[in-house]
C-alpha cells in the first residue's frame, strides 16, 4: 500500500504522482501492511543473526522453542520469528522473542515490567532506550538483557528493534 504524504490518498500499485492532489510519490514511501510485516521482519532480524545469544527460526531446535513458547507465554498460533536467550546457561527460560504478532518476552527477577508483550502496532509508538542492562519501551515496560555478557550485543539488538520500529511506522 502506497500512501501520499500530503493528502493520505491511500493506493495499491506504484504511481510517480498522487492520483488526487498529484503529488510526487517515491517508491520508498510504500508502506508494509500487515499481511508482509513478519517478511520484512525477518528481513531485518537475518541480518542480526550473529549476534551473541539470537537466534533464527531456521536454527531453534524443538526444546528451545517449546521452553520459549511456555516461559514467555506464546499462543500456539503464534509464530516465532528470533529469539533471545538472556541466559548463562542457554536455556532460553528468559529473554525476549520477536514473532509475527509482535514482541514477547520474560524478564529474570530483576527486572521489572507492567508488560511481557507488545503487538507491532503498539510496539511501533515506543521509543526504545539501552539503559546499562535492560532496555526501555517506555511505560514501565523493560526487557532485561544482562545474560548475554556483551555491550555490543545489546547496542545491535537496540538497533534491530529500531529498524523492526522504523519499518512499521
Ligand atoms: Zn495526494
Amino acid at each position: 500500500m502506497f500512501t501520499c504524504k500530503y493528502c493520505g490518498t491511500e493506493f495499491t500499485e506504484h504511481k510517480p504522482n498522487c492520483p488526487n492532489c498529484g503529488a510526487p510519490i517515491k517508491v520508498a514511501d510504500k508502506k508494509v501492511t500487515k499481511e508482509d510485516a513478519p517478511k520484512s521482519i525477518r528481513k531485518i532480524c537475518i541480518k542480526y543473526e550473529e549476534v551473541s545469544n539470537l537466534y533464527l527460526d531456521e536454527v531453534i531446535d524443538a526444546k528451545r522453542m517449546k521452553t520459549v513458547r511456555e516461559n514467555f507465554d506464546i499462543p500456539e498460533n503464534e509464530n516465532i520469528i528470533m529469539v533471545y536467550d538472556d541466559t548463562i546457561f542457554g536455556n532460553n527460560k528468559v529473554g525476549f522473542a520477536i514473532c509475527a504478532g509482535g514482541l514477547y518476552w520474560k524478564n529474570d527477577w530483576t527486572i521489572e515490567s507492567k508488560r511481557n508483550f507488545l503487538n507491532w502496532d503498539e510496539f511501533s509508538k515506543r521509543e526504545i532506550a539501552l539503559d546499562k542492562f535492560q532496555i526501555n519501551l517506555e511505560r514501565g515496560d523493560n526487557i532485561g538483557t544482562a545474560g548475554v555478557g556483551d555491550d555490543e550485543a545489546r547496542k545491535q539488538m537496540v538497533k534491530m528493534l529500531g529498524e523492526i520500529k522504523e519499518l512499521l511506522s
